[in-house]
């Protein structure tokens, strides 16, 4: 793979794909603004996401809750006192870190965190005197547990005021709509209810671009089912998760499974998907059996009985629960890592290209006119095919430039407008993967490039 993150980070900044938040004001750490190409790539990814895993299955429905929830939500969820990161300052140059994150690099992923206490974690960091990445010293302060989720309140009056939480995740949201979906679809067990959305995270190192940021999007598919047909369910979205990254054009030699070490007490099973990104193997999503402790709770927590009666069988029970869950943004960096290619031309050249899966690409076509002089035809063509999907319109520089910039932002096809057009209605496509290029009828190419932008 060719793509370093300072490379991602340039061609995104200089390419209207995603500019550093609140640029103009110095920023603002780790948030960041999609420009005119990074919005039509994410919404694409959202967009094939949502047609996999709700419209094309079985039984499937969208919700789109609030961000701001009852804060009973969250003691339910266990969120007010359990979604904590083990937090260490440096005592020397101040800097925060994240005790499992430094033991893991300096064990270079030898040793997993994740089964360790907080005092297993200290007593490891100064017996191998894991040094502080920063400065280099090692005295850090003991560590403290830090709830990750952003606090605000509502209100009209200073004393009135109630705290509530920017969600953490989008999936209590789906949860609490368990039964407001299931009564109105009149959906049988098993179903699932998909949601994507904004979600908020304190996180304490937060960083790598869009990998880890403070605010970011979710996609996250809940599966309601029995008990007892967890465990089949569980492998089906392991396979399904796996299967729609492989489609979206992801070379499964850079994807891997990693099971959870430590599962949660209510888990009976948790995986993600990692993916090699330019920092290393990483999660990019997960796959977790929750059992039927999400109900539960918020049916012990709210008073309301959370039964799904079976039709049939007239049995009772409260579902178990099979979430897949992966980031927009992670995806998208995932996305952009892959799509990296630098090749070497004929000529001795070398030409960026992001080789999108056509359906995630930001213009479908760019519409070039050979010369200036043919830009009101070229714009009766952008016109007409911009009536099927989103497409560029660029005139400006040599035909050899226009492609290259295109290439970059990965458009799968240009069209180029010549002298014939005029006379035969025809206009050159050039092929972003293999730069070939064919004549086609100008009311030929909407089907022709429709065909090859689907996502199946
Ligand atoms: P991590 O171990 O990386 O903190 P997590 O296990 O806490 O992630 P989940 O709570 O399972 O993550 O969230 C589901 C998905 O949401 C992740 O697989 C990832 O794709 C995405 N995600 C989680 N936290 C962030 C973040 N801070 N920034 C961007 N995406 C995130």
């Amino acid at each position: 793979m060719k793509a370093t993150m300072d490379k991602l980070v340039n061609l995104c900044k200089g390419r209207g794909i995603i500019f550093p938040g609140s640029e103009i004001y110095g920023g603002m750490g780790n948030t960041w603004d999609y420009g005119p190409v990074g919005v039509e790539i994410k919404n694409n990814l959202k967009r094939a996401w949502w047609k996999r895993f709700v419209q094309e299955s079985d039984n499937s429905f969208g919700v789109d809750a609030a961000i701001l929830m009852n804060s009973r939500v969250w003691d339910a969820s266990g969120h007010t006192t359990s979604f904590t990161d083990p937090k260490m300052d440096c005592k020397n140059c101040k800097t925060r870190h994240r005790a499992d994150n430094l033991i893991e690099a300096h064990s270079k992923g030898a040793v997993n965190p994740d089964t360790m206490t907080n005092e297993e974690m200290e007593a490891y960091i100064k017996e191998h005197h894991v040094v502080c990445p920063k400065c280099g010293k090692s005295d850090f302060t003991p560590i403290r547990t830090f709830n990750l989720m952003f606090e605000t309140s509502r209100g009209v009056t200073e004393e009135g005021q109630n705290v509530v939480y920017l969600r953490p995740e989008t999936a209590q949201g789906e949860f609490v709509n368990f039964l407001n979906v299931q009564r109105t679809t009149r959906a049988k067990v098993p179903f699932g209810i998909g949601q994507i959305g904004k979600a908020f995270r304190n996180e304490i190192t937060p960083g790598n671009f869009i990998f880890r940021t403070i605010e970011f999007e979710q996609m996250e598919h809940q599966w309601f089912c029995k008990e007892g047909t967890d465990a089949k369910y569980y492998e089906e979205f392991k396979k399904k998760a796996w299967d729609f990254l492989v489609d979206l054009g992801f070379d499964p030699e850079h994807l891997r499974f990693k099971d959870h070490d430590k599962l949660a007490h209510y888990a009976k099973s948790a995986c993600d998907i990692q993916y090699l990104f330019p920092i290393g193997w990483s999660e990019l999503n997960g796959i977790h059996n929750r059992t039927n402790y999400d109900l539960s709770r918020h049916a012990e927590f709210s008073g309301k009985a959370m039964d799904y009666l079976d039709p049939v069988t007239n049995e009772k029970y409260i579902p178990y629960v099979i979430e897949y869950s992966i980031g927009a943004d992670r995806l998208m960096l995932a996305a952009l890592t892959e799509a990296y290619d630098e090749e070497t031309l004929d000529g001795g050249d070398t030409r960026v290209v992001m080789h999108f899966h056509p359906a995630v690409a930001a213009y479908k076509v760019a519409v070039l006119p050979l010369q200036k002089s043919l830009g009101d035809k070229a714009r009766e063509v952008y016109k007409k095919l911009s009536k099927s999907f989103m497409c560029a319109y660029d005139e400006a520089g040599s035909i050899g430039k226009r492609y290259r910039r295109q290439d970059e932002i990965g458009t799968p096809y240009c069209v180029t407008v010549d002298f014939d057009t005029a006379n035969d209605n025809t206009v050159t496509l050039r092929d972003r993967d293999s730069m070939e290029q064919i004549r086609l009828n100008i009311d030929d190419v909407a089907a022709y490039v429709g065909e090859k932008i689907k996502f199946d």
